[in-house]
């Protein structure tokens, strides 16, 4: 039997991405609440950052010309703590300043107070010459008024609310909450709490992938109608599906891609819609099923994952992550990698592009978790990032390899 060549991780993703239209609808949300959520329109802003000249030191505030030389002695004229102004300098005098507060018109330098001696509590005496503009930060030194700040399709975090704050917003709009359905396939499947460890009976065992990808879905931003568990049959299959496709935009399914008799996942979205089977070449992963499921006029995306939880893990977050954030609107969706020296050797010249769970070690070099399997979830935990091994790849101690942190992949 001729079996269809695998498929390329990158072409997968492009064929992913090609199908995720930003969701049109936006909502307006205070600052408080928009963290991980992804900009919908830019922010411009509306003043200047800092918005008035101002000293960057405690020392003084002076006009250059009025220090010809190093010990020149000036009267003292005024007082500005940060937070106040003061008034229009006097030539030949001095303003006592503080780091933050406007430089009072007149003025053209800061001198620091390391560099000055007070005399009698009225006069002071320079001992350094400021060029001039020495120690002023200026007015739209980082933001001038009417600059865009942020742009639509950034993914606000801590940096971007900050920033936007400080150009006097409280709200920001983003695209709506992607609606996501989530289910688990498999008769073998028990949900912790049901049933104590030592009561479970043969071939039973627990639901972890539900509760990694529904952590997932919403640090991801996305609103999670979460199914459970289906058993695996043809028409408790379609009815979770049809039900999921009333009001979700995406549905995601982890077991039941393989193409087994107990899988029902494949038949019964192709009876509601249209379905893609695909053997991804990477491992852990290989099964991954696109397709739609439709609902009187609407479509809702659908996204099968493996049920192995190490593969489930993977595939979500080289596939469904960048849907899920291409379809909030975010431009750039592409995670990160850096080039980074191996510690370890692996020998497998695996045909499939591979995603090794490793950490690094004391030495500055990745080391890796011993067991590589796609069901075993402890890798994850130990691990801090992945290497990814292109097909084919030996790797020795000291060689350079392509990093990829899992913050990337779970954030
Ligand atoms: P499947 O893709 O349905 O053939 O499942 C592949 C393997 O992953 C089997 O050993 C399943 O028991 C296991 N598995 C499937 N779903 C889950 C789940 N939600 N949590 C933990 N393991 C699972
Ligand atoms: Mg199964």
């Amino acid at each position: 039997m001729n079996r269809p060549p695998l498929k390329p991780l990158d072409d997968a993703l492009a064929d992913l991405l090609a199908h995720a239209a930003p969701l049109a609808e936006t909502e307006t949300l205070s600052l408080f609440d928009a963290d991980h959520r992804v900009l919908a329109r830019d922010v411009v802003s509306p003043l200047q950052v800092p918005p008035r000249d101002n000293s960057a030191m405690d020392g003084y505030a002076l006009r250059s010309a009025d220090v010809a030389q190093a010990g020149a002695v000036l009267p003292v004229s005024q007082r500005i703590p940060a937070g106040h102004a003061g008034t229009a300098l006097a030539a030949g005098t001095a303003a006592r300043i503080f780091t933050g507060a406007p430089v009072p018109e007149g003025a053209d330098a800061i001198v620091m107070q390391e560099d000055c001696t007070p005399l009698d509590g009225e006069r002071v005496q320079i001992n350094a010459v400021p060029p001039v503009g020495q120690w002023i930060r200026r007015s739209g030194e980082d933001i001038v008024r009417g600059s865009t700040v942020l742009t639509a399709g950034t993914r606000l975090g801590p940096p971007e609310l900050g920033l936007a704050a400080s150009v006097g917003l409280a709200q920001v709009v983003v695209a709506r909450r992607p609606r996501v359905a989530l289910f688990s396939t498999g008769d073998e499947l028990v949900m912790p709490g049901t049933v104590p460890p030592e009561q479970m009976r043969p071939g039973a065992i627990y639901n972890s992938n539900r509760f990694f990808l529904r952590s997932m879905l919403e640090r991801l931003g996305c609103e999670v109608t979460d199914l459970g568990v289906v058993p695996d049959r043809l028409d408790a299959t379609v009815a979770a599906l049809a039900h999921a496709a009333e009001r979700c935009d995406v549905i995601v399914t982890s077991g039941g891609v393989s193409v087994g008799e107990e899988d029902h996942v494949k038949p019964a979205v192709q009876q509601l819609g249209g379905l893609d089977l695909w053997k991804i070449a990477i491992k852990p992963g290989k099964p991954f099923a696109y397709g739609y499921v439709r609902s009187g006029e609407r479509r809702a995306h659908f996204m099968g994952l493996p049920g192995n939880p190490v593969s489930s893990f993977i595939t979500f977050a080289l596939l469904v992550r960048p849907f899920l954030l291409k379809l909030q609107g975010m431009v750039d969706v592409a995670h990160k990698a850096v080039a980074a020296t191996a510690g370890f050797d692996w020998d497998k010249a695996e045909k499939r592009r591979e995603f090794l769970r490793v950490r690094w070690g004391a030495d500055g070099r990745l080391q890796r978790f011993a067991n590589q399997s796609s069901g075993v979830l402890t890798s994850t935990v130990w691990a801090d990032g992945v290497v990814d091994n292109p097909p084919g790849t030996r790797i020795a101690s000291g060689d350079t390899v392509r990093y990829i942190p899992l913050s990337e992949l779970l954030a």
